[in-house]
């Protein structure tokens, strides 16, 4: 069981916009906790379009979302976020003074005085392959859907399974991690980056991982802990294999998941907010980016900055309901620090 962490705002989701919320938190000297479920910042321009540019963010005539992400992480750097990521938030409660407390999936709690719900289209799930048992090694005995610190698997036997850039990307960094990785596929060709698919095929012609293609993992065997997998060929040949981790990447679906179940005001999976500071059914609780729906609603980057600059100003009221607050520019406050 994590520390409690304590901070004014806990953001759900470090997509985009619950990274701008941040820095608009920090303009008001509120501190932020951010919580997602990937084990990277950057939402779905992380995990979707990485390498896509975008053409409409004002003053950058194209930037690709990757680089977009970095500059919101720089951006935000003054105001020391916290974050705890590859978790999601399961539930919250109230309390009677207020404030909030909230609970992750790995009993991480945060103590909060104000909630910004930026959770996008849900939290992503990853896409399960149909093997049998697989449920029964999950949660640290051996099934692992995302790669949440590499190190994990140094030294260790790992079996990866996919086909596309994340299957690829993790093959090709965790060569040199773990001390033997296989790769399964079920094809012969890749879906992934070409030049990815490439550094794999080197590897694997140098002898310093495994390739498996028209294969795929079978059955999953081990008492406590995962021990061994089948590899099946599509020729129907099959081969057991010891290991320490299994690792299948078919990639992540968003779902709205347990927001759902928070009690807020819902329209076809969205949160609706009042557009005045973008606070929900909830006192204390906001709703900023794709998550939320108001009449004319517009699921770009561009809306999210906006609405998390109105909720940081009504988070602040409903924080300091005594306090005033006068607007002032950057340019006359200068560099922004906390
Ligand atoms: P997201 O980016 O979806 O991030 C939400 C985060 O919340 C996710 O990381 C998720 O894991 C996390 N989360 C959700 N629930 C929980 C939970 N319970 N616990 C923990 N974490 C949780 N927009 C533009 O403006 N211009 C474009 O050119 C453009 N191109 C696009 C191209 C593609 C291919 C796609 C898919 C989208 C595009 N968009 C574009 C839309 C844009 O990506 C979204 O509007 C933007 O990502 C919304 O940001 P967000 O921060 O609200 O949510």
């Amino acid at each position: 069981m994590s520390a409690v962490i304590s901070t004014d705002i806990c953001i759900i989701g470090a997509g985009p916009v619950g990274l701008f919320a941040v820095f608009e938190a920090g303009l008001l000297k509120l501190r932020c906790h951010v919580v997602d479920a990937l084990p990277q910042p950057g939402g779905q321009l992380s995990e979707i379009y990485p390498k896509k540019p975008i053409y409409d963010i004002p003053s950058y005539p194209e930037i690709l979302a990757g680089d977009l992400i970095d500059n919101l992480m720089k951006q935000i750097e003054p105001f020391h976020p916290t974050f705890t990521l590859g978790e999601r938030v399961e539930r919250f409660a109230r309390l009677d003074d207020g404030s909030f407390q909230l609970y992750t999936t790995d009993g991480t709690e945060i103590q909060c005085k104000a909630v910004a719900i930026a959770g996008g289209l849900g939290s992503f799930e990853p896409r399960k392959p149909a093997v049998e048992s697989l449920e029964r090694f999950e949660g640290g005995k051996g099934v692992h859907y995302m790669v949440r610190d590499p190190e994990h698997f140094r030294d260790k036997k790992i079996v990866i399974a996919g086909g596309g850039d994340s299957a690829l990307d993790w093959t090709n960094f965790l060569a040199n991690v773990a001390s033997e990785v296989t790769l399964v596929h079920r094809g012969t060709t890749f879906r992934g980056a070409a030049d990815s698919a490439e550094k794999v095929k080197t590897l694997h012609e140098a002898g310093k991982i495994k390739l498996v293609l028209s294969s795929n993992v079978t059955h999953l065997h081990g008492d406590d802990t995962l021990q061994q997998v089948t590899i099946t060929g599509n020729n129907g040949e099959a081969e057991t294999v010891p290991l320490d981790a299994f690792v299948p990447l078919f990639g992540l679906t968003p779902k709205l998941g347990p927001i759902g179940d928070w009690n807020l005001d819902l329209t076809d999976d969205a949160i609706v907010v009042n557009t005045e500071d973008y606070s929900t059914s909830l006192p204390g609780v906001y709703a900023i980016g794709d998550i939320n729906t108001y009449p004319g609603k517009l699921k770009l980057i561009l809306c999210g900055f906006h609405e998390a600059a109105l909720m940081c100003q009504g988070a602040f009221k409903y924080i300091y309901p005594d306090k005033k607050y006068t607007l002032k520019y950057t340019t006359v406050n200068g560099a922004p620090t906390m």
